[in-house]
Order: structure tokens, then sequence, then C-alpha cells
């Protein structure tokens, strides 16, 4: 089991637009930094690119994955796909 530094909430991350990147300063003077695309992946760590502490993200995962329909294929799919 991975040992976070701490936890902190979406909503006290820093949001870089350009990156989609979450950011949150880390104690090592570097920032955490998590994508918007590993948020809606289910990701809940946020890791820093200069050394080894990682930080666990609080937040409502709907939030992020309502906004895009990502679904396996269906059934139902496929067969139209075959006729
Ligand atoms: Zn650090």
């Amino acid at each position: 089991m991975a040992v976070y530094h701490d936890e902190v909430e979406i909503e006290d991350f820093e949001y870089d637009e350009d990156t989609e990147t979450y950011y949150y300063p880390c104690p090592c003077g570097d920032r955490f930094a998590v994508t918007k695309e590993d948020l809606e992946n289910g990701e809940e760590v946020a890791t820093c690119p200069s050394c080894s502490l990682i930080i666990r993200v609080i937040y409502d995962k709907e939030d992020f994955m309502s906004g895009e329909v990502i679904e396996a294929p269906k059934a139902t799919k496929l067969e139209l796909v075959k006729s």
C-alpha cells in the first residue's frame, strides 16, 4: 500500500488550463501534479516530479467522469457493426 504524504481536496489544487493539470505545493519546493485525464480515469494519486512524496486527491469521481462518454462497446453496437 502506498503511504500518502497528505490528502488534499481537489478544490485546493491549482488548475492549469494549458496543460489540463492540477497542481498542489510540495514541501520540497516543487509541486504535486495530477492531470484531468488521470482524474477522469479514476486516478487519485498526485505525484511530485522532484521527490518521492505522493498525495491522495479527494474528489468526486463522478464529477469528472460524467462529462465524457467513454463506454465499452455494448453488444447491441457490435451487432449493428456486423449488419
Ligand atoms: Zn516534492
